[in-house]
C-alpha cells in the first residue's frame, strides 16, 4: 500500500534542463536572493515576475523594464516554458483537450472547459496536472491505467496555464487541480505552484478561483488546513460506507472515512471554506436511498456542497475487470438524487459531461485520443 509521502518522488531528470533553471520555480525570495548574488538589486526580480506572470510575457527579452544585459543573463539562465503543445482535441462542447509534452518527453493532459455565466461574463477553467500519471488506481478512472511516471515542477504545473492561454488565446480565470494525479501527493510542488499562480497584485489565477481535489490524502489536507493558503478543497467521496470506498478507491484503505471526513471538519475550521464532496453516481452501487442518506449527513457535518458527476465510460482503457462492470446511474434516477440532495438543503450541483465525447471529461485523460 502507499503510505504518503512515499509516493515516488521522481522529479525532472536535471540532464533535461542542459544547465538552465525553470522560473516558475521560483518563488520571489528565492528569485531575489539569486538576482542580488548576480550584483543586482532585488526589485529586478519582482520586475521579471511581474513581466512573467502579470504581463504573460514568456519570452524574457519582451520584458523591456529590464535592463537590456540583465534581460539577456535572464533570457539565458531561464527556460519559461517547460513542455510543448503535441495535439489539442475540440469537443462539439466547445471543451480543449491538450496533451502536452514535458522536457524529458513525459506526457501529462489538460483541460480548458469554457462556460458562458451570466450579464455577458465568462469563466474558462483550466483543469491541471499535478503528476505524469496517477499512482493511486481508483477503479473508475483512466488515468490509473497510466501509473505513475513522476512528480510535476511547480514550473510544469503553472506552464499549464501559460500555454493553454497560448493555445487559446484566452485568458484562464478557474484553476481546478483535477486533471492527472494526486495533488497531495505532489505536496510541495502544487502548494508552490498555488503560491506563485496567485503572487502579486495582479496574479496569474486569483486564489478564489483555484480548486484543489483531493482522493483524500488525510495528513496532507490537514497539513494543508495549517497553510494559511485557503484553496477551495473538494474531496473525491464517491461512496458513503468504507467497504464500497475500499473497492473504488484502493487509497480508502488506508485513511477510513470517518479520519478522512473529520480532516475535511479541520480543514472547514481551519480555514471557512465550504467544502466539496465529488461523487460520482455508479448504477445501483451508490445511488441508492440508504446512500442518499449518508450522504446528506456527511455533506451537514460542516457547511458543504455535493458536485453529482455522471460516470464517463472508460472501458478504452479498461476493456475488463470492475472499471469496464461500472455504469453511469439513469439520467431520471440521477435528478431524483440530486433533487433529494437539494431538498435536504444541500447545494448540489451537477458537473457537466465536457468534453465526452474526445475523453476530456472527467476521470477520463489517459492520454488517448478518440
Ligand atoms: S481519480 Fe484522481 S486520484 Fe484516482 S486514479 Fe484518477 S487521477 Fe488518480
Amino acid at each position: 500500500m502507499l503510505e504518503f509521502g512515499q509516493a515516488k518522488m521522481r522529479r525532472l531528470n536535471p540532464d533535461a534542463l542542459k544547465g538552465r533553471l525553470l522560473l516558475g520555480n521560483f518563488l520571489p525570495e528565492e528569485l531575489e536572493e539569486l538576482i542580488q548574488q548576480w550584483g543586482y538589486e532585488r526589485y529586478r526580480a519582482i520586475q521579471l515576475l511581474h513581466g512573467y506572470y502579470a504581463e504573460r510575457k514568456t519570452d524574457i527579452e519582451s520584458i523591456t523594464t529590464l535592463p537590456k544585459v540583465f534581460r539577456h543573463r535572464c533570457a539565458a539562465t531561464f527556460i519559461t516554458l517547460p513542455l510543448q503543445l503535441v495535439s489539442q482535441q475540440r469537443s462539439s462542447d466547445g471543451t480543449t483537450k491538450m496533451l502536452f509534452s514535458l522536457l524529458d518527453g513525459s506526457r501529462i493532459e489538460s483541460v480548458l472547459i469554457p462556460r458562458e455565466m451570466s450579464q455577458g461574463r465568462s469563466r474558462r477553467t483550466l483543469c491541471v496536472s499535478s503528476q505524469a500519471g496517477c499512482p493511486l488506481g481508483c477503479v473508475f478512472c483512466a488515468t490509473a491505467s497510466l501509473k505513475l511516471q513522476r512528480n510535476l515542477e511547480a514550473a510544469e504545473i503553472i506552464a499549464q496555464v501559460f500555454a493553454a492561454e497560448q493555445v487559446t488565446g484566452e485568458r484562464i480565470t478557474n484553476v481546478v487541480f483535477m486533471g492527472m494525479g494526486e495533488p497531495l501527493l505532489n505536496y510541495e510542488a502544487v502548494l508552490r505552484a498555488i503560491r506563485l499562480m496567485t503572487w502579486g497584485k495582479e496574479p496569474l489565477v486569483p486564489l478564489r478561483h483555484i480548486t484543489l481535489s483531493t482522493a483524500g490524502i488525510v495528513p496532507a489536507i490537514e497539513r494543508l488546513a495549517m497553510e494559511g493558503i485557503p484553496v477551495k478543497l473538494a474531496l473525491s467521496l464517491h461512496a458513503t460506507t468504507d467497504t464500497l470506498r475500499r473497492q473504488l478507491m484502493p487509497i480508502a484503505r488506508r485513511w477510513s472515512l470517518e479520519e478522512t471526513l473529520e480532516a475535511m471538519d479541520k480543514y472547514y475550521r481551519a480555514t471557512r471554506r465550504p467544502i466539496t464532496y465529488e461523487y460520482i453516481l455508479f448504477d445501483t452501487l451508490n445511488d441508492t436511498p440508504a446512500d442518499l442518506q449518508r450522504l446528506i449527513k456527511i455533506a451537514r457535518r460542516v457547511p458543504s456542497k455535493v458536485n453529482i458527476i455522471p460516470f464517463h465510460p472508460i472501458d478504452f482503457t479498461h476493456p475488463q475487470g470492475i472499471g469496464a462492470q461500472l455504469r453511469p446511474t439513469p439520467r431520471q434516477r440521477m435528478e431524483q438524487f440530486v433533487q433529494s440532495l437539494r431538498q435536504a438543503g444541500i447545494p448540489t450541483m451537477v458537473r457537466s459531461s465536457s468534453g465526452v465525447d474526445i475523453a476530456a471529461a472527467c476521470g477520463q485523460l489517459a492520454l488517448v485520443t478518440i
